[in-house]
């Protein structure tokens, strides 16, 4: 491989490739798409792209290894893709057809559909299909439908088709954002079951009308939400919720907790902040947070934000680990995961 294929929500592409030039370990060249970018290294070195796939970054909502890159021009598209292929000369454990994010890109949906019988029939012709033995994923990426990327990564249990994960929404959850805490908890934590147990307590900063309360209550926890404004549906009266009428940042628990989550619509700094305050001071142990992005720079003000949580938490004798993601249900804003890390 080459170059690198990215997604991500269209509009960020900026952020992409800002993120991808921090993390690379050498120059390159980017190209923009819509939903997508392209990094091509300068340096021909695979180790340079390898680490990048395996890298947690925050705004790709998927990152791939490009093997080829193909202008479909006549009726048959499927050949000049099974002899691309069959000079890479490798097995897959699935094969996904995908596209952009866009109007456009949607657009492609019932093309990738029907095409994908073709590709199916043609990878058991060729026996690409190795689930048992490869971990490797091979996608198929259409910018258009008359373009196609070649390009694979080591599959992961958090990738979903198009980097764009289909959750539920809870019939009785009181607002759409509790998929973003969903999301973010199936994305950011790893074996959330042995992290969110009953009997926990949490508090959940912005909390009204309840979606993110609801998440926390139905995992078990206690939830101490804290909002001038009221909760709502299930979340309103609930036995495991305790509503606060109070301003975020100046609300103190009387005993610390286990989770802090927070999506009060507030400078990303006050926010970063706040959650420092509170780890530094040992009353939270793990947080969940967004950071609302609507400025230009974004890259930087989030690297702004962790460098003062560091900071102020080695100031405490403490160290964090942070990692982040722009999540589908996310718009201009990025969550946050936090935790103390002991020694
Ligand atoms: N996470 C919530 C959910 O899933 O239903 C939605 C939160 S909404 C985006 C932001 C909330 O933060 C609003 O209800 C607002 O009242 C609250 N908020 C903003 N500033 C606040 C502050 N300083 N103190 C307490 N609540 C605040």
């Amino acid at each position: 491989p080459k170059a690198l294929l990215v997604y991500c929500r269209p509009g960020f592409e900026p952020d992409c490739a800002e993120e991808i030039a921090d993390n690379a370990s050498c120059d390159g060249s980017f190209e923009r798409g819509d939903g997508w970018i392209v990094f091509t290294p300068s340096e021909k070195d695979p180790r340079a792209l390898n680490s990048l796939v395996n890298k947690q970054l925050m705004f790709p909502r998927q990152v791939l290894l490009v093997h080829d890159r193909i202008t479909l021009g006549g009726k048959d598209r499927l050949t000049p893709i099974v002899n691309s292929l069959k000079q890479i000369d490798s097995a897959f454990s699935d094969i996904w057809l995908e596209y952009p994010d866009t109007n456009d890109g949607k657009s492609l949906s019932s093309f990738c559909r029907k095409f994908g019988d073709y590709v199916a029939k043609a990878a058991a012709e060729n026996n690409w299909l190795q689930p048992q033995r490869v971990r490797n994923r091979l996608h198929l990426f259409f910018p258009q439908q008359n373009e196609v990327f070649i390009a694979s990564r080591p599959a992961k249990d958090t990738d979903w088709i198009n980097g764009i994960p289909r959750l539920r929404m809870p019939v009785d959850a009181p607002s759409r954002s509790t998929l973003k805490l969903l999301e973010g908890i199936l994305v950011l934590v790893d074996k959330p079951e042995s992290k969110f147990r009953e009997g926990m307590s949490a508090v959940d900063l912005g909390a009204a009308p309840g979606g993110w309360t609801y998440q926390l209550v139905s995992r078990g926890l206690k939830v101490f939400a804290v909002d001038n404004g009221p909760m709502k549906g299930s979340m309103d009266g609930h036995h495991q919720v305790k509503h606060i009428r109070d301003d975020g940042f100046k609300f103190k628990p009387k005993n610390p907790v286990e989770w802090l989550v927070c999506d009060m619509v507030e400078q990303p700094i006050r926010v970063a902040e706040l959650m420092a305050k509170w780890f530094a001071a040992g009353n939270a142990r793990r947080a969940i947070f967004n950071l609302k992005l609507p400025m230009k720079k974004r890259y930087l003000e989030v690297c702004k934000c962790f460098a003062l949580i560091e900071a102020k938490l080695e100031k405490a004798g403490m160290s964090c680990k942070i990692t982040a993601k722009h999540l589908y249900h996310d718009r201009e804003e990025i969550t946050v995961y936090l935790t103390v890390v002991k020694d």
